[in-house]
């Protein structure tokens, strides 16, 4: 593929954990990708892996929940390497307590990243993609969307995110621009130790646990999450659209 034919996308959250291996994922399908976190310098190594493999990568800071950065940001990606055409929507961030004694800031700091960070990045993203009539949007939900002890806040933005979705596919769908959520459940990352932390167990306990509870026996590995969000960039899936996947290991109602 040219350089010219290149499709672009962007990655939120991709300094570590799921964010980079799905930055690396599409950069090995062959989109040139824009690597962007909360600060630039920690997106060293997802450019590097991507570079050293023979992609073309791009790094850029930006909090996402905050308009201006994101407008920039924006701007500097599509400067850089061509209209971004494909948005995944990753930055996360945990605030969790039990409802009684969650601060308004834990609330907005959550909802401000999961919820307005996918919305300004959609926003700001949309009008490349109509331009270029082609479009894939990748929000990453949770299978704490349908509910999590101490984490009101982050299942009412996962839940929140899904609703998202499905509005942006109903109303981008005639500009060739899909938009689904991926809802992982439980993924090996930093996110995940964190919570082991806060619960007080050693990360491996912790993860042979929740395996006992998957009905395939083992917990998610970020690449199972980059697997689905290639499939759902991809040309073949312009017939995809409003959907949310569960990847967790088997079904949750
Ligand atoms: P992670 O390892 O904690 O990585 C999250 C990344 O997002 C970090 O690099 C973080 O940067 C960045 N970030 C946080 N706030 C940001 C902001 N305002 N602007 C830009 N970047 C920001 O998390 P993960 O486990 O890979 O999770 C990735 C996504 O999957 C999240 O949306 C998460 O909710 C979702 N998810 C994860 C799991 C799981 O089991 N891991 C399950 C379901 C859903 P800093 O390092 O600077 O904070």
């Amino acid at each position: 593929m040219s350089d010219h034919a290149q499709r672009v996308a962007i990655v939120t959250g991709a300094a570590r954990g799921i964010g980079a291996a799905v930055a690396r994922r599409l950069a090995a399908d062959g989109l040139a990708v824009a690597v962007i976190d909360l600060k630039e310098g920690d997106c060293g190594a997802t450019v590097d892996a991507i570079t050293a493999a023979g992609g073309r990568a791009f790094a850029a800071g930006a909090d996402v929940s905050d308009s201006a950065e994101v407008a920039a940001a924006v701007d500097a990606v599509a400067a850089e390497l061509g209209p971004p055409v494909v948005l995944v929507n990753n930055a996360g961030v945990l605030r969790d307590n039990l409802l009684f004694k969650m601060t308004d800031d834990d609330w907005d700091t959550v909802l401000g990243v999961h919820l307005r960070g996918s919305f300004l990045m959609s926003r700001a993203a949309q009008k490349h993609m109509v331009a270029q009539k082609f479009g894939r949007i990748i929000n990453l939900s949770s299978s704490s969307a349908l509910g999590n002890r101490g984490q009101a806040n982050y299942s009412a933005a996962k839940a929140g995110l899904q609703g998202f979705t499905k509005t942006l596919a109903i109303e981008l769908g005639q500009f060739g621009v899909t938009a689904n959520a991926i809802a992982p459940g439980f993924i090996v990352t930093d996110m995940t130790a964190a919570t082991a932390a806060r619960v007080g167990m050693k990360f491996e306990d912790f993860q042979q646990a929740a395996a006992t509870r998957i009905p395939v026996r083992r917990v998610g590995r970020p690449d199972d999450i980059a697997h689905v969000a290639s499939f759902l960039a991809s040309e073949g899936a312009g017939f995809v659209s409003g959907q949310v996947v569960y990847v967790a290991g088997g079904p949750l109602c």
